[in-house]
């Protein structure tokens, strides 16, 4: 399977409302494969599809630590039912090249997805896991922590990026 290219901020796709999965076939599996390589690869702990041009509502997320083997987590079409608390944590992005920050996100979750079979599955998240999942949902919905950190913090990525990507130029 290979390695599929990560888009990056400002790229258009990472800002689109993602379309629901239907198809729950061959096709999907593929692609589930191949994000899930290139997570592993990056490495990453999840991937939206549309941080690989998919623009569907689809993300992968394994949590375990480096030393264990892999627990792979498939979500379609998911959403978060419930959701309680608040904590500040520091996150990364595989989209946002150089940039960590702090975002307040909820504590206890509670997801309605779909397995990678179509099945209806549902359960609870807290701590590290949850703000994961919160971060990827963000993504099918086009936004990007760069969204939830503070005004002046944004300002200058967005500033070092338009520099990094006209040097590139
Ligand atoms: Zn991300």
């Amino acid at each position: 399977m290979p390695i599929l290219e990560i888009l990056t901020y400002p790229n258009p796709v990472l800002r689109k409302k993602a379309t629901p999965v239907t198809e729950f076939g061959d096709e999907l599996k593929s692609l589930v494969k191949s994000m899930a390589e290139t997570m592993y690869d990056a490495p990453g702990v999840g991937l939206a599809a549309p941080q690989v041009g998919v623009s569907i509502r689809l993300v992968v997320i394994d949590v375990t630590p480096k030393d264990e083997d892999h627990n792979l987590i498939v979500l379609a079409n998911p959403e978060i039912i419930e959701s309680e608390g608040e904590a500040i944590e520091e996150e990364g992005c595989l989209s946002l090249p150089e940039l960590n920050a702090n975002v307040k996100r909820a504590v206890h979750i509670k997801v309605k997805a779909q397995d990678i079979d179509g099945k209806a599955i549902e359960f609870a998240a807290e701590d590290w896991f949850a703000r994961v999942i919160q971060h990827e949902l963000d993504h099918l919905d086009g936004t990007l922590f760069l969204d939830k950190i503070s005004v002046l913090k944004r300002a200058m990525y967005k500033k070092k990026r338009k520099k990094i990507l006209a040097e590139g130029a």
